[in-house]
């Protein structure tokens, strides 16, 4: 986009970018709750509410045990922490039964779903080929960095390359591969690996679109289908409320770049706005501000509680 002079994000980033200019920090976040809700919706709550206050607001869960896709299924991540809390990036919790197919695929430790790929993939290359990354020109290629979990001393820095410009969008993991594999994580752990070696990337061809993109694109419907989450096609219409939480945890890593540390200790009163955490100069992060007007009631290296 930048080259034909325009910039494309969603709503609510460029609203908070005009806030920010007003002097406004992000305090409130919008979400969605849906799946197995009893009343999908959609509302603002503070930053820092936990996940249970979302599912009461939801009008509860319609079934016992669930874990929660945060930020989507694609590219979010699973809790079952009714504990955990909203922060700056959450878009909303999906509902779905503990034992619903995509639960079981993603409640897996990491290394189980190295040990699995490392004894089962045939390097077939599907994730490789429906890769929108890979399509788009880009040296993304899944299927080398699986590769390299069968071999990691010979040649695993060289595959692991072709994770680097991945964007983490989970389409080979739960569309792309015939044998459930999980190349979208082993990319995940390449890159992480790469940057903590201090390796950066370098584009080793010029980029070029696949002549095939535009046929390999992946019909919703089909996608749906496939994640077996045709059941939850429902909408999350918007309710204007107003929640106001008992007590909030402000996380101090809520963005890329290093943690803010608290300013705060136990026993200070804060305004909502009001600074709780700030990234030392000249670090790269974002400073993180009280939700709601309250105490504080205990700061730990995670988070700033604070209650009303
Ligand atoms: S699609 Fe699955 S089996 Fe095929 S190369 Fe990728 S990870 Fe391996
Ligand atoms: S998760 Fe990464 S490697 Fe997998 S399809 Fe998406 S961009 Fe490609």
């Amino acid at each position: 986009p930048l080259q034909v002079g325009c910039v494309v994000n969603n709503v609510e980033t460029l609203y908070n970018v005009y806030l920010a200019f007003q002097g406004t920090p992000v305090t409130r976040k919008f979400v969605s709750v849906a799946g197995d809700a009893k009343e999908p919706k959609s509302f603002w709550v503070p930053v820092g509410t936990p996940f249970r206050d979302l599912i009461e607001l939801a009008g509860g869960a319609t079934v016992p045990e669930f874990g929660m896709f945060v930020s989507g299924m694609m590219m979010g991540r699973l809790s079952f922490d009714l504990d955990d809390v909203v922060t700056k990036t959450t878009a909303g919790l999906i509902i779905l039964p503990k034992e619903h197919y995509l639960v079981s695929r993603k409640d897996r430790p990491l290394e189980a779903m190295d040990r699995i790929g490392k004894s089962a993939c045939d390097q077939c290359s599907y994730c490789t080929e429906f890769c929108p990354r890979y399509l788009l020109g880009y040296d993304v290629m899944p299927h080398k960095v699986m590769r390299s979990l069968g071999f990691t001393l010979a040649g695993s820095g060289l595959w692991n390359q072709s994770a680097e410009l991945c964007c983490a969008c989970g389409l080979c993991t739960l569309y792309a591969c015939p044998e459930d594999l999980y190349p979208k994580e082993a990319c995940d752990r390449s890159k992480r690996e790469m940057r903590s070696a201090g390796i950066k990337f370098v584009q080793q061809k010029p980029v070029t679109v696949h002549p095939m993109k535009e046929y390999r694109r992946v019909p919703l419907s089909q996608l749906r289908r496939r994640l077996k989450v045709e059941a939850y096609e429902r909408e999350t219409p918007y309710q204007a409320i107003d929640h106001r939480p008992g007590v909030v945890r402000i996380r101090l890593s809520q963005h890329v770049g290093k943690p803010a540390a608290a300013v705060v200790k136990p026993g200070d009163k804060v305004e909502a706005g009001a600074a709780v955490g700030r990234v030392k100069a000249p670090d790269l992060g974002a400073d993180v501000h009280a939700s709601i007007a309250g105490t504080v009631k205990s700061v730990t290296d995670a988070f700033v509680e604070i209650q009303a």
